[in-house]
């Protein structure tokens, strides 16, 4: 089981306070991501629920009980970390086995733990190596191993990806996935990166300066951000954001469209444009576009290759059904 309840739980370092008074709720089995810019309060409220930071106010809640003053080894969570903090000397069974040899755990039980955590993490053949004899990417798989064999309530992860490379991260990103698949264990984790939330997560949980700004699904964020920093962090390429006049049209202090909801003419469109440079991915095309007299360059995404050179004149016309609008306070407007 591994539900978790966080109750008013808040956060002060000295006189500064990171996390006010914060509610969430995260059921048994789902995969929840804290994502948010650098230094918005994902590790700290992650070390909250690991016990490895003390909460100023508020309570934790697993399973029923709180746990708030109970200490990091009795929570029944196991937490993962961009550095892997494995033991260089041992090998690699060792270092997985590390948890269960501390409690003592007989020796039988333990290789077959080892053998159960090795096998869901192809790690099979690498058992008697050490850890200077791994790439990054297996040495990650490791601390997660390590982590599994406690099989605990919840895995909570703190950027576990970030000192891979971009393809390695990807591929990764896909075990972490399949892993939760296979365990349906509750799993925590933290990132920076919007991409990493969308393609992960049963439930994103956006952070700005310590406070939730929305909790949804990657869908419902995307579909439907609840504000204009939602709007802004969620997607890629991001939303174009519109303000005055051509916002004003439409009631609205600003107007949010996504790049893939402009189609685009050379002959004509609700707004006229230069092309700035064009970014051909081969399944897509992104093109920037200047002087449309709406602030911003605006971007539009298109699927498949298409010509546009810089300087060419570009007609925009956005889908009125995909415009997402927000009020003066930042909020959405139905
Ligand atoms: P994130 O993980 O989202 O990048 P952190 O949780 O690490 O952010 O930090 C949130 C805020 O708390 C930051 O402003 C950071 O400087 C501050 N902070 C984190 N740990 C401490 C600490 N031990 N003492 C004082 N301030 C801290
Ligand atoms: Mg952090």
């Amino acid at each position: 089981m591994g539900r978790i309840v966080l109750d008013k739980v808040k956060k002060q370092f000295g006189d500064v306070e990171v996390i006010p008074p914060l509610d969430l709720e995260i059921e048994d089995g789902e995969f929840v991501v804290f994502v948010g810019p650098s230094g918005c309060g994902k590790s700290t409220l992650l070390r909250m629920i690991a016990g490895l930071e003390d909460l100023t106010a508020g309570d934790i809640n697993i399973d029923g009980d709180v746990v708030t003053e109970v200490p990091p080894s009795k929570r029944g969570l196991a937490m993962v970390f961009q550095s892997y903090a494995l033991y260089p000397h041992m090998t690699v069974r060792k270092n997985i086995a590390f948890p269960l040899r501390m409690e003592g755990v007989d020796q039988a039980t333990q290789d077959a733990k080892v053998a159960a955590a090795a096998k869901s993490l192809n790690l099979g053949d690498y058992l008697d190596r050490k850890p200077g004899q791994l790439s990054g990417g297996q040495r990650q798989r490791v601390a997660i191993g390590r982590a599994i064999v406690r099989e605990p309530a919840a895995f909570l992860f703190d950027e576990p990806l970030s000192n891979l490379d971009a393809a390695l991260r990807v591929g990764m990103r896909l075990e972490i996935m399949e892993l939760h698949e296979k365990l349906k264990t509750t799993m925590i984790y933290v990132t920076h990166d919007q991409v990493e939330a969308m393609t992960m997560a049963d439930k994103i949980v956006v952070l700005q300066a310590g406070v939730i700004e929305q909790v949804g699904s990657p869908l419902d964020l995307y579909h439907a951000p609840r504000n204009v920093f939602v709007a802004g962090f969620i997607g890629s390429p991001k939303m174009n954001l519109i303000e005055g006049p051509e916002a004003a049209k439409h009631d609205a202090k600003t107007i949010g469209i996504r790049p893939e909801h402009l189609s685009v003419s050379k002959e004509s469109g609700t707004w006229k444009g230069t092309v700035g440079v064009a970014e051909h991915l081969g399944s897509d095309t992104f093109i920037h576009v200047h002087d449309t007299g709406l602030g911003d360059m605006i971007t539009v995404r298109i699927t498949g290759d298409i010509e546009a050179r810089h300087g060419d004149t570009i007609y925009l016309t956005p889908d009125l059904e995909r415009l997402h609008r927000f009020g003066a306070d930042g909020l959405r407007i139905a």
